[in-house]
Formats: C-alpha cells, sequence, structure tokens
C-alpha cells in the first residue's frame, strides 16, 4: 500500500469465518510490491448476510472481491455474469466490479496451472491421474480438460457418490475406486498425478491418500494441493521414490496472483506474494 487516501480502490475477501484467510497478507505485499493504490481487507459475512454483502459492495464500489468458503457457489446467483472456468466448476473465488456490474471468475484453475507451467510441465496429451472429488478437484479437472489432457482419471474412497458429484465431467473422466485394479493400471501410465484430498493437511500430517508408489512411473510428476505442512506424506513419499514434485503454495499464489491483474490490470510479484504467504504460514 502507498498509504490509504480519498483515492485509495478497496478489495478484499468474504468468507464465513474469515480471520483464518492468508490473502489478506498475499494480496498486501502485491500491492505494496507494485506500489498500487488498492487496499485489500478480510470480511467476515455470515451465510444469511452473503446477498445483502454482496450489494453493499457493489455499492461501495468496490474494485472487486475474493469469494472463499462457504459462500463461493451461493455467490454465482447474485452476481450479472461468470467467465466460462467459473460456469464449468460451479464456483466463483474472484469478483470483479466493472462500473457497477459484478463478473465471476475461478482463478483457481490458472492458479493449478501455474504450479504445473512453474515447473516446466505441459499437460497437452498427457495422462493425468486425480486424487479426490471435491470442490478442489473440480477446478483441477477443469484445467487438465481445457489444457488438452489425453486421459484423466480420478480416484477416489466412494466412486458411486464422486460418479454423482462429477456426472458433468463424465465425458471427460473416468471415475474409479481407488482400491480396485483398474485404478493400479491406470497409476502405472500416469504422467502426471495430482491429490486434491485433504488426506495430509495439517494437524493430520500422519496421513496420505493409498498410492503405491511401486505402480507409479518414476517420470510421473505428483503434486499435491495441500500447502501445508510443505511437504505431505503423499509427497514426501513421491521424493523419496525420485519423482519430481510441487505442493499447493504456488497454486494459492497464482490464483491471487491472476485475480490481482483482473482488479488492477497489473502483473504482480509473485515471489512477494509468496514470501508473504510462506510468512503468513510461519514458515
Ligand atoms: P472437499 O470439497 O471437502 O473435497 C475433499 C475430497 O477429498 C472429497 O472427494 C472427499 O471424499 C475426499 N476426502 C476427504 N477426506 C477423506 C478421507 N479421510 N479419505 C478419503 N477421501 C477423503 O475439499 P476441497 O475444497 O476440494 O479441498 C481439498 C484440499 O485441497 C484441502 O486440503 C485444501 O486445503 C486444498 N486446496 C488447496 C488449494 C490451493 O490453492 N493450494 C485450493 C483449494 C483447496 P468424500 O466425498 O468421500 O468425502
Amino acid at each position: 500500500m502507498i498509504g490509504v487516501s480519498g483515492k485509495t480502490k478497496n478489495l478484499g475477501v468474504i468468507g464465513w469465518p474469515i480471520a483464518h484467510s492468508l490473502s489478506p497478507a498475499m494480496q498486501t505485499a502485491a500491492i505494496s510490491a507494485a506500489r498500487l493504490n488498492y487496499a485489500y481487507i478480510a470480511m467476515p459475512v455470515r451465510p444469511e448476510a452473503l446477498p445483502a454483502a454482496v450489494e453493499g459492495l457493489r455499492s461501495l464500489d468496490f474494485r472487486g472481491f475474493n469469494v472463499t468458503i462457504p459462500h463461493k457457489s451461493a455467490v454465482m446467483a447474485l452476481l450479472d455474469e461468470v467467465d466460462e472456468d467459473a460456469r464449468r466448476i460451479g464456483a466463483v473465488n474472484t469478483v470483479v466490479n466493472e462500473n457497477g456490474r459484478l463478473f465471476g471468475h475461478k482463478t483457481d484453475v490458472t492458479g493449478f496451472l501455474r504450479g504445473l507451467s512453474r515447473q516446466g510441465v505441459t499437460v497437452r496429451e498427457k495422462r493425468a491421474v486425480v486424487l479426490g472429488a471435491g470442490g478442489a478437484a473440480r477446478a483441477v479437472l477443469w484445467g487438465l480438460i481445457r489444457e488438452g489432457a489425453a486421459n484423466i482419471v480420478v480416484g477416489v474412497r466412494n466412486a458411486p457418490k464422486a460418479r454423482e458429484s462429477l456426472a458433468d465431467f463424465s465425458a471427460d473422466a473416468e471415475i474409479l475406486s481407488w482400491d480396485g485394479d483398474a485404478f493400479a493400471g491406470a497409476l502405472a501410465s500416469a504422467d502426471i498425478l495430482v491429490n486434491t484430498t485433504p488426506l495430509g493437511m495439517t494437524p493430520k500430517t500422519e496421513e496420505a491418500p493409498p498410492v503405491d508408489w511401486d505402480c507409479v512411473r518414476p517420470e510421473a510428476f505428483v503434486y499435491d494441493i495441500i500447502y501445508t505442512p510443505g511437504c505431505t506424506r503423499f509427497l514426501c513419499e513421491a521424493k523419496e521414490h525420485g519423482h519430481r514434485v510441487t505442493n499447493g503454495v504456488a497454486m494459492l499464489v497464482g490464483q491471487g496472483a491472476e485475480a490481482l491483474s483482473l482488479w488492477t490490470g497489473v502483473q504482480p510479484d509473485e515471489s512477494a506474494m509468496e514470501q508473504a504467504l510462506l510468512e503468513a504460514l510461519g514458515r
């Protein structure tokens, strides 16, 4: 921030609860590094207050805001337009206010893909295996589909439930129980393996999705979208088996950088954002 004045434009994040959000630290670092005249704050919004809060932010002429749990899907009906990423995923994490019209985006897709491109990994014609079928998996799946993956298999503990929740992805992704032989076959030919389950996330760091590393080709790139701890059991096991890996930090930074660039037109300094994020995480 270059000092708040009457000309400062407002940004923020809405969620409930919101005190744990890392976005204010990360966005403020990027705003300062680029010497932009913006301020970014955390705004607690109870579920029942969402419509009033969105109308309030529009009336207050906020330039934009991030949206987090539990509002990511509910906010869509309150916006004027949503982009294709948000429509395919069924969730919005970034809203841009263009002269009173609110546009919804889902920047986790760009964030997820940034985690791959930063490591020099391309998706086109690759075979991918995704573990988990929740909200984050939808962004990961759409990113892989959008970038032209040759084949996508989703491994889960409860295949019937996941087939229902991912029915809209059924043309592009096969859903298998991660206990079966068919899944072991998919693992054996994967080029990219992504964990989107919370297994291994702090504080339950002893947990991990059930992957038989002897089945996975050593060339496979392994991605855990969890960002705390920095090396989950899943990721540490992958490293021990010689895989190239990345964690969820680049995805978190990437989604924030894409949001700030949508609001300001400036491509932010991602290393400043990453540093602020790691500091906020105590690393
Ligand atoms: P979610 O919607 O609750 O989905 C979680 C998925 O994992 C579901 O498929 C769920 O299966 C499965 N799962 C949960 N607990 C399990 C267990 N004990 N055993 C087996 N499967 C289990 O959560 P989400 O929003 O997708 O988030 C998932 C993770 O991604 C979190 O760790 C979150 O921090 C991380 N994330 C990271 C970023 C980033 O920017 N790096 C962004 C978003 C999310 P069931 O349906 O069977 O319960």
